[in-house]
């Protein structure tokens, strides 16, 4: 049940920009109950979608956290993490309802702020600067020539 309040929570911060830093101890919050989950090993359908409700829940997280522009991103690649979580619950739930609704909620281009890619995740993510660096070193030097 605890977690339940924490995932709440999380709504509450993704719904305000100026709270998305919160979500670097909602993560961490999320990240205990997801070991104590996966500790009890109880197996099953429905631990199996416990767990990968919570691992939806905690990459939720580290995307909101990235998005603020705070220093110490999580993984790069926490976007990737999550519809991966997102299908693991599908999976295990064996419903086609439910499984179509998280690909349209995934897939849906009505939460796109821009028309415009993001350039990087987080100003401070290593594997986004080594991206930007690489782009630029293969970009011709237009004021030389
Ligand atoms: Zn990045």
């Amino acid at each position: 049940m605890l977690h339940l309040v924490i995932e709440r929570a999380l709504l509450n911060i993704a719904a305000t920009p100026e709270n998305w830093p919160e979500a670097y101890d909602v993560f961490h919050a999320l990240r205990k109950q997801t070991l104590a989950v996966e500790k009890s090993n109880a197996g099953g359908k429905d631990h199996n979608i416990h767990v990968f409700l919570l691992l939806l829940a905690e990459n939720v997280a580290k995307v909101i956290y990235n998005a603020s522009g705070k220093a110490a991103p999580f993984d790069h690649d926490s976007g990737q993490a999550l519809v991966l979580a997102a299908a693991g619950v599908a999976m295990h739930l064996d419903d086609p309802a439910f499984s179509e609704y998280v690909w349209k909620a995934i897939s849906s281009r009505d939460h796109l702020k821009s028309d415009q890619p993001v350039a990087m995740c987080n100003p401070h993510c290593s594997v986004c600067m080594r991206k930007s660096r690489g782009r630029w070193q293969n970009t011709p030097n237009l004021v030389q020539r």
